[in-house]
């Protein structure tokens, strides 16, 4: 890349995320100055250390004074409070995006936090991991994976060239960008993300409620598939508690939907309707077949667990 997409980048809230963002955009070049705001003495200390910013303060205002990208990084339900700090230092032209698992409520709070004057693209990159804080971003984390940008619905060409300089963006940091309307991302994610993370949580809550199971029988014995729910259930509680939140209605129809498929598979079970299982699970395991073949999960054995643990590791050392 010859020049920078944008000359400074504002990031507030230097999480996983917001530091994944920074390392990605800097290995790239997509980006010349760095400015981080974030609210916790110790994070801002960590983030110094680190060294992969230009400038570190707790205030969002004077870190998104004249930047070009203001990424917003915070939980979802800390969003609206972020634009509104940002507001009366953004320039003209600036575009504010964020990162928020949860579309329809970002892009409302963002749109009535924030100026005419710049260019409101909520975004969603669709790569994560179960860590949180500053030390656990890594530049890798954005490559082959999907980032969804949700713009409004404007057709002026400032803001459609906004739209595809933020599209240019993700691009150079590895990631594939798709346009959706944020209803819709709300629904799908509430399938593919909300609602795995949801029973995720539940079964590591039933099994440690489960009387007759002792905890220690529960760690010893996880690889059974427990220990893959373990994982997802280790997820930052303030992020998930803000997801189930503001996308309620969504996680609602597809949980209601999904009850209905548990009680017919309970039934199958009950009443010994092995063809119903077996024709079930064989559609299943060609959408992880799908899965795989579009790049997105490794198909070694035991899910690459030894082969992805140890580059974890690597990964998420500070560059
Ligand atoms: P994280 O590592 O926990 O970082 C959260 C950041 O937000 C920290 O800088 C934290 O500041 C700040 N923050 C927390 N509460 C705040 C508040 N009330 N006001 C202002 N700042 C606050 O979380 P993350 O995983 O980076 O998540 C950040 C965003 O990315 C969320 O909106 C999440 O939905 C989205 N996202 C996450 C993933 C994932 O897998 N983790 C994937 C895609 C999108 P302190 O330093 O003060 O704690």
């Amino acid at each position: 890349m010859t020049a920078p997409l944008y000359g400074k980048m504002a990031v507030i809230g230097c999480g996983l995320i917001g530091a994944s963002v920074i390392l990605a955009a800097r290995a790239a070049g997509a980006v010349g100055e760095v400015a981080v705001a974030d609210a916790s003495p110790q994070a801002r200390e960590r983030i110094a250390a680190l060294g992969f910013a230009d400038s570190v303060t707790a205030d969002p205002a004077e870190a998104a004074r004249d930047a070009d990208l203001v990424l917003l990084a915070v939980p979802v339900m800390a969003m609206g409070e972020a634009a509104r700090a940002v507001a009366p230092a953004l320039k003209p032209g600036a575009t504010v995006t964020d990162v928020g698992s949860v579309k329809g409520s970002v892009a409302q709070a963002l749109a009535a936090a924030l100026p005419d004057g710049c260019f409101v693209v909520p975004g969603h990159p669709i790569a994560g991991t179960e860590q949180s804080g500053p030390d656990a971003g890594f530049a890798e984390l954005f490559q082959h994976r999907w980032v969804i940008l949700t713009p409004q619905a404007r057709t002026d060409a400032p803001y459609q060239a906004a739209v595809e300089t933020l599209t240019e963006f993700w691009t150079a940091l590895g990631s594939n960008v798709e346009l959706m309307d944020e209803r819709h991302h709300d629904l799908v994610l509430a399938v593919t993300s909300h609602l795995p993370h949801l029973i995720a949580y539940n079964i590591v809550g039933t099994a440690a409620d489960l009387e007759g199971v002792t905890q220690g029988e529960v760690m010893k014995y996880s690889a059974g598939g427990f220990r893959d729910f373990t994982r997802i259930a280790a997820s930052d509680p303030t992020m998930w508690r803000d997801v189930f939140l503001t996308n309620k209605d969504a996680v609602l129809e597809v949980l209601g939907r999904f009850t209905e498929d548990l009680q017919a598979l309970s039934r199958a079970i009950r009443w010994g309707e092995g063809e119903k299982l077996f024709d079930l699970f064989s559609r299943t395991r060609q959408i992880r077949r799908g899965i795989i073949a579009a790049g997105q999960e490794s198909a070694a054995p035991n899910f690459g667990r030894d082969v992805r643990s140890s580059l974890e590791t690597a990964d998420t050392k500070p560059q």
